[in-house]
């Protein structure tokens, strides 16, 4: 976990940890130690001792990938404790009644189940962003750039049989990528790119097409509430919003006021503003 509470029930976030007090648990309230400080494959965490039996006994991946995502929401909105009839689990993020998880780790497909059981039954919806980086591949190459997808298929790099699912109603997957982009103004420049998944079997996935525009890290965080001039993912795959939008509304204040105007948003903001812009042509596309 990247925060824990102080011995005031405060919410203190790993970076601002002081290694000489102590904290703990926000589920089971057991003290947690401060784990992996100089280590380069996972970031400094919050951990509990060894053989601490806690509530929450899923997993939760602590990777600089899990960090960055995380970090780009409101304090408030990360590492939520949902609780549903004597179960409590640690949401990455809760925003506007959706949960969303970010998974660099493998995860099988049963568990990926049980926690999409678990937060529906609560009354969310749950999204999904996988970090695809070389663990997908299409069929002509390592790239999953969808511009090279001549069909909707992707396949794991290592099939596994467990990822096999139907993805319930209230759930959205996306894949996070990277990849070059191909046109003149941002020739070879790495991109985070996203796509958003239809249908995954142990074999294959398929996704959405959203030509002539790439879904970018920007567009998701526009999607679940932040303040960004750019499209959201909705807009991108239903450009007919963009005109609902347009049209006259009637006056009504925005329930996510206290998202926007957090600094979290200000960071990430500055930190992706310029790839807001993008648009990229496809090649046959006059
Ligand atoms: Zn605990």
């Amino acid at each position: 976990m990247f925060i824990a509470l102080n011995e005031t029930d405060e919410r203190i976030e790993i970076d601002n940890a002081d290694p000489q007090k102590q904290y703990f648990c926000p589920i089971c309230r057991e003290p947690v130690i401060i784990r992996a400080k100089d280590s380069l494959a996972v970031r400094t965490h919050f951990a509990h001792k060894r053989r601490t039996q806690c509530l929450d006994d899923w997993s939760h991946d602590m990777s600089d990938w899990h960090y960055d995502w995380q970090q780009c929401f409101p304090k408030e909105c990360r590492e939520v404790v949902i609780e549903n009839n004597g179960e409590k689990h640690r949401a990455d993020v809760f925003i506007d009644d959706t949960v969303i998880e970010f998974q660099y780790s493998h995860i099988t497909g049963e568990e990926f189940a049980k926690r999409n059981r678990f937060y529906i039954s609560c009354g969310y919806k749950v999204v999904w962003v996988f970090d695809a980086t070389d663990k997908i591949k299409n069929e002509y190459g390592d790239s999953i750039d969808p511009m090279r997808c001549w069909n909707n298929t992707l396949f794991w790099k290592s099939p596994r049989s467990e990822f096999a699912v139907t993805i319930p109603r209230n759930v959205t997957i996306y894949l996070q990528y990277k990849s070059p982009v191909s046109n003149e103004q941002y020739k070879n420049q790495l991109f985070d790119l996203m796509i958003r998944i239809k249908k995954i079997t142990p074999e294959e996935f398929s996704f959405y097409q959203t030509y002539p525009r790439y879904i970018l890290p920007v567009n998701f965080l526009k999607e679940y509430g932040a303040d960004l001039p750019c499209l959201s993912i909705s807009e991108i795959l239903y450009p007919e919003r963009i005109h609902e939008k347009t049209k006259p509304q009637p006056e009504e204040s925005q329930p996510q006021a206290t998202a926007q105007n957090s600094k979290g948003y200000e960071k990430v903001k500055s930190r992706v503003l310029n790839l807001g812009r993008i648009w990229i042509k496809h090649p046959w596309q006059k």
